[in-house]
């Protein structure tokens, strides 16, 4: 019995959130606060799921990790949605309607297939970012935080230094003319994908579901503790793009973290980007110090 909910618990949790975004009275998918609510009880539910089947001892959920996970999902739906919402979205939509940008056709498709399109807007250009954050020092610093967590948990895919969410926010799903509830739907799915790819449970999922969606098996892959172990498994939650672009990687690991695996705090995560300049700063003082 286990076993089979732990193989069926992720294709299932997706179908009951696409039919919920689908069946649900407008007046409840119509009210921004919608979205926030069912993101929030997404990540309780599979965050729950740790208690039932645990992956790994080692990534046992203590309360500072727990504490730190949820200040980063607090930071994501406050400071970060309204970086991206004003300095990303809004811009775009003016863009769209100043170079008369019109998709009526999309306002047209199956509910699914808006779902789907609006799934892969995010993950494709995820993807080139997240793939430029390993190929590039700048980007790297930014996304090098996330890689220092030691251990995976569901609400480890929020945690990161602030820069690289906002960058990892951003897509082109603005330029499109899409109903509001198939982005909120597919925000929906993308947040429980991305916490099952980040969740310290046991699952075996059907190998279809793998081809399509990342697991916690592709995920722990991409958060080996070697660099060039991570430079793998790019998509946050869409693994079908790693296969098409040919950055696909089989196999898991137990062991996570970055250099010597050194734990970063919060104030750590927030200064990584700025620590190069920071220390040439300190060698430039104590050569002053020196020559006076
Ligand atoms: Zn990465
Ligand atoms: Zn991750």
């Amino acid at each position: 019995m286990k076993r089979f909910i732990f193989t069926w618990i992720q294709p299932v949790t997706v179908a009951v959130i696409v039919a919920f975004w689908a069946l649900a009275p407008a007046k409840w998918t119509d009210n921004p606060n919608s979205i926030l609510i069912a993101a929030c009880v997404t990540m309780a539910f599979v965050q729950s799921l740790e208690w039932f089947n645990e992956r790994h001892i080692d990534w046992r959920l203590t309360r500072r990790e727990f504490a730190t996970d949820v200040f980063y999902v607090v930071l994501g739906f406050t400071a970060i949605d309204w970086i991206s919402t004003h300095c990303a979205d809004e811009p775009l939509k003016a863009a769209k309607a100043a170079l008369h940008i019109n998709t009526p056709w999309a306002m047209h498709l199956p509910f699914v297939v808006q779902v789907a399109l609006v799934i892969f807007l995010i993950e494709f250009g995820q993807y080139w970012m997240h793939r430029l954050m390993h190929n590039s020092t700048p980007f790297w610093l930014t996304h090098a935080p996330h890689h220092h967590i030691t251990q995976l948990n569901a609400l480890k895919g929020a945690v990161g230094n602030p820069i690289e969410l906002f960058l990892i926010s951003l897509s082109v799903v603005a330029l499109f003319d899409l109903p509001l509830v198939a982005v909120f739907c597919a925000g929906n799915v993308l947040t429980a994908v991305s916490s099952f790819a980040h969740a310290n449970v046991r699952f075996d999922p059907p190998r279809w579901y793998a081809f399509f969606f990342t697991t916690v098996e592709h995920h722990s892959l991409h958060h080996s503790v070697p660099f060039e172990d991570t430079r793998c498994n790019y998509a946050n939650s869409l693994i079908l793009i790693d296969r098409l672009c040919g950055t696909f990687r089989h196999g898991e690991a137990a062991v996570v973290g970055q250099d010597e695996r050194k734990r970063l705090s919060i104030r750590e995560q927030f200064a990584y980007p700025f620590m190069p300049l920071i220390a040439m700063i300190r060698a430039r003082q104590s050569q002053v110090m020196d020559l006076s």
